[in-house]
């Protein structure tokens, strides 16, 4: 596995709409955040 060379795919966040880049491949089916809802939905995780 090559470590060093980031990836970026693009991505429209789930939450609000904006494409953004993230450094993983995102996976299909799957909700993918732009870096500032990330943020916020890992401060406001529920217990689940
Ligand atoms: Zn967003």
């Amino acid at each position: 596995m090559r470590y060093g060379s980031p990836e970026s795919h693009e991505i429209t966040c789930s939450k609000c709409g904006k494409k953004a880049t993230v450094p993983f491949k995102p996976t299909e089916g799957r909700a993918v955040y732009c870096q500032e809802c990330f943020k916020v939905e890992r401060q406001n995780r529920r217990p689940f």
